[in-house]
């Protein structure tokens, strides 16, 4: 296990809040639930084995992308 904690904003309320991320499984593409207004938001989680650092992308469930 490799976590990381990440502060991200809602995309829908713009509510600041932390995240774990698990690297250890390389790349990621989910779904969670914003605490503040239980939005449905995207999170994609592309890990770089050469950098040795992920990207984070977080984005409303309409598909649009910031
Ligand atoms: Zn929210």
């Amino acid at each position: 296990m490799d976590l990381t904690r990440r502060g991200i904003s809602c995309p829908t309320c713009g509510h600041s809040f932390v995240i774990d991320l698990d690297y250890s499984r390389g790349s990621q593409d989910y779904y969670d639930d914003c605490p503040n207004c239980c939005t449905c938001y995207h999170v994609r989680l592309d890990y770089d084995d050469i950098e040795q650092q992920a990207r984070v992308t977080i984005d409303a469930d309409d598909e649009q992308y910031y």
